[in-house]
């Protein structure tokens, strides 16, 4: 350090996990301190080392057998929708339909003037086909439409009132970018997925700044206890690029943001002025909107992935189905091109092997166009990608960035993805063969889809097991990947994707105090699964964001 002023803090007896590119040293001999002055670490290293750079003004804080790590950033997360959904009709820790019925009813009840009884959190596994019906809500709320967003973002599950509002009956035509779910007749049943969607949800009140303030302060608070310092938001609209602008411009806004800026695919190359214009506002305090976000097709549990192959009937016999590329290639090509001509990082959202390799191809046009930047352009999801497609990653210098939470046998990946996907099965979140190839690797929760907890999210990298049922076989675990690996894509890996990497990511003297402490050492033989650890201590520039027993 240059200056002599005295540490305001010491983290004392911990194991520091100082995180790759630490220095420029590899592998730095064990420290068990670090030193805090003004915002930046001052000093890594032993007792000895530490108490050079302690003065009679300096707390030290006792944190023996905890484990002081990066803060976690998250690469992919959804804070607006995280946040609003505990402001609303919330159902993301429910178990079953029983459960979300009560908890509709509940609500219902308590909010009598709600025009709308908003929210969501249900997950497909709980209903037949991964779709609810409508008059399962109709015995609940007969009078006042219904519309409940599932987990992962790319269903609705609504009411009859809500269908007769939007006007959707047998005769309506599905959207260009979706789909109704029909009975034999053809009559809706209560089930919209993506781009129909917006036939209901476009009718309902939008939420007030107020709201969209309240919630993302919500949804910071719970980032901070998991850990979470930084995140790049994967889906910032007009209205929530306000919210965050008023948060940041009243010092509010204690984690650092990257705000992806949302490309509208109903609208073509003309939008770049306004998304011009957006990152311009964007930039207030730790606020920055220089990404661009595209989603370039749907999921794969209700057949709206890009894929190379058609899905398969529940017979197991091909069918007609692709999954929709919902941004139609040559245009994707030329929309990445274009923005990354204008500075923009583009953050391209593809679950399918076709999205994927459509993604690859425009930012390769984009290369052939523009030259090499450094904009990390940035791939989400990856669920499956073309063996041949794995080295193209590192090739064109796009980062995976991979949701890890969901590389294991869960009851979706069982029953509504294995059935279906043929050869492509084998294909799934190939973590270790992208790291293998030289591709950058960074890891988000996509919460509230996922839970934003990023040890838990590691642990299924590490073992390809969900948590919440250990007794299952892994996931191809060929593709499992080591800790620090994990540890390292959860922190240094999204800090580049951030462009955060020069100040944070890992614990060097000169970086910001953005840190987190774990209450075990979590390379310690005993210390049991990472996803049973928990954070107790959260700091931002060596500000106390998060303070909590396990
Ligand atoms: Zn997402």
């Amino acid at each position: 350090m240059t200056n002599d002023r005295p540490a305001d803090l010491i983290l004392s007896g911990a194991t520091v996990h100082a995180g790759a590119g630490a220095g420029t040293d590899a592998s730095p001999g064990p420290a068990d301190h670090v030193a805090i002055t003004a915002g930046r670490i001052s000093a890594v290293g032993t007792a000895t080392e530490a108490r050079a750079h302690a003065g009679p003004n300096t707390e030290v804080l006792d944190v023996r057998g905890a484990m002081v790590v990066p803060g976690f950033q998250d690469a992919h997360v959804h804070p607006p929708h995280g946040g609003l959904a505990e402001l609303r009709c919330e159902l993301h820790e429910l178990l079953d339909a029983d459960a979300y019925l009560a908890a509709v009813a509940g609500y219902a009840a308590a909010n009598p003037s709600a025009t709308w009884i908003l929210g969501g959190g249900w997950a497909m596994p709980a209903f037949p086909s991964g779709t609810p019906r409508r008059e399962a809500l109709d015995d609940i709320v007969p009078d006042r439409p219904v519309f409940l967003v599932n987990r992962d973002g790319h269903g609705a599950w609504v009411n009859s009132r809500a269908l007769e509002l939007a006007g959707i009956d047998a005769g309506t035509p599905d959207p260009s970018d979706g789909r109704i779910e029909r009975d034999a007749v053809g009559a809706p049943t209560g089930t919209l997925h993506e781009g129909a969607m917006d036939l209901v949800g476009r009718l309902a009140p939008p939420a007030t700044q107020t709201d969209m303030e309240r919630a993302l302060l919500l949804a910071q608070r719970r980032l901070h206890a998991f850990g979470v310092t930084a995140w790049q938001d994967a889906w910032v609209t007009p209205p929530d690029l306000e919210a965050y602008r008023a948060l940041a411009g009243r010092g509010e806004l204690t984690a650092r943001v990257v705000a992806a800026l949302w490309w509208d695919r109903h609208r073509g190359l003309e939008q770049v002025d306004d998304l011009v214009a957006q990152r311009e506002r964007g930039l207030v305090g730790r606020l920055r909107a220089a990404t661009v976000k595209i989603m370039q097709d749907g999921v794969s549990e209700n057949f709206t992935a890009a894929m190379l192959s058609p899905s398969l009937d529940a017979g197991g016999r091909p069918t007609s189905n692709r999954g929709l590329s919902q941004v139609d290639p040559e245009l994707l090509r030329a929309a990445v091109t274009r923005l990354d001509a204008e500075g923009f990082q583009v953050h391209v959202h593809a679950i399918g092997d076709r999205a994927v390799r459509e993604a690859l191809d425009a930012f390769e046009a984009a290369l052939e166009a523009n030259g090499r930047s450094d904009h990390r352009h940035h791939i989400a999801h990856i669920q499956f990608v073309h063996p041949d497609d794995v080295p193209r990653f590192r090739r064109l210098g796009v980062v995976a960035n991979a949701q890890p939470y969901w590389a294991c046998h869960d009851d979706q990946m069982i029953d509504l993805t294995l059935p279906f996907v043929g050869e492509a099965a084998g294909w799934q979140y190939p973590f270790a063969s992208l790291r293998r190839a030289g591709a950058a690797l960074a890891f988000g929760s996509d919460w509230p889809v996922s839970t934003p907890n990023p040890l838990r999210e590691m642990e299924v990298a590490v073992e390809r097991v969900s948590p919440e049922a250990r007794d299952r076989d892994p996931l191809r675990p060929d593709q499992a990947l080591d800790l620090r690996t994990a540890l390292d894509a959860f922190t240094v890996g999204s800090a580049f994707v951030n462009h955060l990497d020069d100040s944070t990511g890992s614990i060097e003297v000169g970086k910001l105090a953005d840190l987190a402490v774990v209450d075990r050492d979590l390379f310690a033989p005993d210390s049991g699964p990472v996803g049973d650890a928990h954070v107790v201590l959260t700091l931002v520039e060596g500000a106390v964001v998060f303070e909590g027993a396990p």
